[in-house]
């Protein structure tokens, strides 16, 4: 939606008729506010046909105020946590690259916090063209409320074609509060991205109906076309500390009104987390491990070897492991430099979620199982005769 100033007189018959309160007067000219939703309703009231919808996105950059609606390059949330960037930044600024390539354009990373000015070196390393850097003090820990109106004010600014972000509990909570903001659609949870040849729109893909069936999503008539990726789905890039790029400051004021939550504390919990997306050794289970018994042996091993406990699905259903160890289309995608898969078949849903780790060592009795197809060394035995031995080995090397 675009009001043109030089026909607009600052009648406020639109501000009459909008349904959702969205338009204000200032200074004898009408100005959408953030809530508005570009039904159009104000387009019909308006007499001197000020108000106008583009409805096909076009190719070029620039800011809003300089033409008309044109939407351009690739953007990356680069979310942070206590200064520290989410792994899944750096694998979409991976893809984001792959994307930008394809459709001659560039990769900017949307770095939000307070003191994170020194992680945007990384993130040019990594494959950003250009940082948009935004500190404040209420931009310390994340909010839903000003992490969505400062996304929200830059994206209307600038206009990206394509928006990014990790489909990490973060990016969940912003990603729809933004595109409802942006009023356009998003594709939660996406495994693959690529751009259609011909239309060079964004093909997003994801597991539908259960996992039975890979989705995939286009969003050809609004702008942005936002995703949130599965964080271990795509390969980072080596970070090339020889690259350059731009670091744009923006600063915002943030309205009283925006701020309705408060951070009273962050409790850092010790339970037992699984970090398996990070983990650089797994060590996994499956109902060839016959109990859950079978998984504290993979708990010594993994202590020895500084690895992390995942598990097919088989076992967490069997209820000898938690849910949250659980590798595949279903459960986590993981990419470590090895992975030791102990009795699990190798089904594909489990596949889908190992089968990019570094170096895959498989142990099952069966000879044929289809975990061996994938396997860099495969040990054809007993797990309960193998793990005892593996343990003695790790101990003598350590
Ligand atoms: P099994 O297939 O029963 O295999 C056990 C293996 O252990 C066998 O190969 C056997 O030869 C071997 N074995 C037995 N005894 C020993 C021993 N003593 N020593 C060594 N080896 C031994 N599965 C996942 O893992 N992750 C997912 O995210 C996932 N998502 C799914 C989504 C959908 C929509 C569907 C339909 C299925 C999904 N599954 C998933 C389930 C998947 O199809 C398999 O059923 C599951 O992976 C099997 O687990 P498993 O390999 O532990 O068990």
């Amino acid at each position: 939606m675009r009001i043109n100033s030089d026909l607009c007189t600052g009648c406020r018959l639109c501000v009459r008729h909008c349904p959702f309160d969205a338009i204000e007067v200032v200074d004898k000219r009408a100005r959408f506010k953030d809530n508005c939703n570009s039904c159009g309703a104000c387009i019909e009231v308006c007499k001197f046909h000020a108000i106008t919808l583009d409805e096909v996105p076009g190719k070029s950059t620039g800011r809003a105020e300089e033409g008309p609606v044109t939407y351009a390059g690739i953007w990356v949330f680069a979310e942070q946590r206590q200064g520290r960037l989410a792994g899944v930044v750096l694998e979409l600024l991976g893809v984001a690259r792959e994307l930008a390539s394809q459709s001659n354009t560039d990769v900017t990373a949307v770095l939000l916090g307070q003191g994170v000015a020194g992680l945007a070196s990384q993130l040019i390393a990594c494959g950003a063209d250009r940082v948009y850097l935004v500190e404040h003090q209420e931009l310390t820990s994340y909010r839903t409320e000003p992490y969505t109106y400062i996304l929200s004010n830059l994206v209307q600014e600038y206009r990206p074609e394509i928006l990014l972000l990790g489909a990490t509990h973060i990016g969940c909570d912003l990603a729809p509060r933004l595109a409802r903001r942006l009023n356009t659609g998003l594709t939660a949870d996406c495994t693959g991205l690529a751009v259609d040849p011909e239309e060079k729109i964004l093909l997003q893909t994801r597991p539908a109906f259960g996992g039975n069936l890979m989705a995939t999503i286009a969003c050809p008539h609004h702008r942005p076309q936002m995703a949130t990726v599965r964080p271990g789905v795509i390969v980072k890039l080596e970070p090339d500390y020889t690259r350059k790029g731009e670091v744009i400051r923006q600063s915002y004021t943030i309205p009283p009104e925006v701020l309705r939550t408060t951070v009273l504390e962050i409790v850092q919990t010790t339970a037992t987390t699984v970090n398996l997306e990070e983990a650089e050794i797994i060590i996994a289970g499956g109902r060839g491990l016959g109990g859950p018994e079978g998984f504290r042996k993979l708990e010594k091993i993994a202590a020895l070897l500084g690895a992390t406990v995942g598990a097919s699905r088989g076992a967490v259903e069997a209820g000898w492991i938690g849910r949250e160890h659980q590798v595949g289309q279903t459960g986590k995608t993981v990419q470590p430099k090895l992975y030791i898969a102990c009795g699990i078949s190798g089904a594909i849903q489990h596949l889908a979620g190992m089968q990019r780790s570094g170096c895959i060592v498989a142990i099952n009795t069966d000879a044929s199982a289809p975990i061996f197809r994938v396997a860099d060394y495969g040990i054809v035995g007993d797990v309960h005769q193998i793990l005892p031995v593996l343990a003695e080995e790790i101990q003598t090397f350590k």
